[in-house]
């Protein structure tokens, strides 16, 4: 029998974390004969949330085994509980941790609830009724909702590869050689994503805290994340183990369903009315349609942008909708697509007829007079236009977002690549 597993939060603010149980989890399930069917997956939800959990990932798992449904969902549970017990202590911190199991063919009724999850909030009667719908077995508490919503997962995807601490480091300062990671950065970019803040000349992959994750890299290819093993250079450690999980981290998953309530995701075309920059350099824009639109400096080129669109200009923007208690909601904006630009024009008094001077005007539709020889006339006022500084074309923010597609990222699948490379970390991570 196949079966689908979904499993969330199983980390705590100072320990543990969801892909370092489901790695584990791999481990415990090839001693009984559970075989792994693809690589794991990392699902990040609604990252518009504020009470979601670190990074607001859950875990999914594609297995085969003869055993019932209800003889895994035993075998995952204990494990959890051992896990938020004894490693995590996410318990101790008020986690709530669940998890979910579905025959293979019922997945796809959670497709929807997946959408739903990524993209606004669920509620616990949408929760009962799906776990009914699927015959889901479900244990724990508030996790349940994120595990069903990574058995539904369906669509493009990343790859993440993640290292894994021995416990005896975990509150370790993690140390790493840059060098080594921007020679692996550009040598199989655009392959690889949000590895390095160029900007600010520091990595983007380490984890923090006492956090069993050493370094995540992600890309769109496994072959090339596994190398990335060799490549990049970790001072005075040596990892533990590691694991590729398939992501939606870097797709756009979050505007599969736009919206225009407070948490999910607005995506639209609007057209600015005016433009207010607010001392310390934040950037609000106000549309045509009453939006007010936040581009805050952190967002780097997008906030340099913002300050240059003027009234008039169409834009797509693409960001998520905050309660504000000065303005009711607001959108943080994350990307902004300039599809025209208004002119910049500057209206001036004509030049006179006569000696080419400037001239004044003498009164509303009364004309103008030259202020060098006095002669009168009439005339319209003469259009200056300026050259726009910004070009059409794509802004995004600098600050890394989990679901947000990098530009230049492009995606493609490659089964028997992605099937040896499963085979070979499933090797090193379980005969080791
Ligand atoms: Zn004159």
């Amino acid at each position: 029998m196949k079966y689908i597993i979904g499993i969330d939060d199983h980390d705590s603010p100072n320990r543990g974390c969801t892909t370092h149980f489901a790695t584990n989890l791999i481990k415990i399930f090839h001693k009984d004969g559970i075989k792994l069917l693809d690589f794991p997956y990392l699902i990040r939800l609604n990252p518009n949330i504020p009470w979601k959990t670190r990074g607001n990932a859950s875990i999914k798992l594609i297995v085969e085994s003869d055993k019932d449904i209800e003889e895994i969902a035993d075998i995952v549970w204990n494990a959890s509980l051992d896990y938020v017990n004894n490693v995590s202590q996410g318990l101790k911190y008020g986690r709530k941790p669940g998890m979910a199991i579905v025959n293979y063919e019922s997945s796809i009724i959670l497709e929807n609830f997946y959408t739903k999850a990524v993209s606004d909030v669920i509620t616990q009667g949408f929760m009962e009724k799906y776990i009914q719908k699927t015959n889901a077995i479900v244990r724990g508490s508030r996790g349940i909702i994120g595990s069903l919503a990574a058995i539904g997962f369906e669509g493009n995807y990343t790859f993440e590869l993640l290292t894994y601490r021995k416990e005896e480091n975990w509150e370790k300062k993690r140390e790493i050689d840059l060098d080594s990671l921007i020679a692996f950065d550009e040598k199989f970019f655009p392959k690889v994503f949000a590895n390095v803040d160029y900007t600010k000349k520091r990595p983007l992959i380490l984890s923090h805290g006492g956090d069993p994750v050493f370094y995540g890299i992600r890309g769109i290819d496994p072959e090339i994340l596994l190398k990335g093993i060799d490549m990049i250079q970790i001072k005075d450690e040596e990892i533990e183990n590691f694991m590729i999980f398939k992501s939606n981290q870097g797709t756009d998953a979050h505007i599969i369903k736009p919206g225009d309530k407070v948490y999910q995701t607005y995506y639209g075309k609007v057209t600015i009315k005016d433009v207010e920059i607010i001392p310390g350099g934040d950037v609000i824009l106000r549309t045509e349609n009453g939006l007010t639109i936040f581009v805050y400096k952190e967002t780097g080129e997008l906030n340099s942008m913002a300050k240059l669109l003027l009234s008039g200009d169409e834009i797509v923007v693409l960001g998520a909708i905050k309660p504000s208690s000065k303005y009711g909601r607001i959108i943080d904006a994350e990307r902004i697509e300039i599809l025209s630009l208004s002119n910049k024009v500057e209206y001036k008094n004509p030049k006179c007829p006569i000696c080419g001077h400037s001239s004044e005007s003498i009164g509303k539709n009364k004309g103008y007079r030259c202020k060098k020889c006095g002669y009168k006339f009439n005339s319209e006022k003469e259009i200056i236009e300026f050259p726009r500084d910004i070009c059409l074309g794509t802004y995004q923010t600098r600050y890394y977002r989990h679901l947000t597609k990098p530009i230049f990222l492009e995606f493609y699948n490659d089964y028997k690549k992605e099937t040896e490379v499963l085979n070979k970390i499933l090797n090193i991570l379980l005969h080791n």
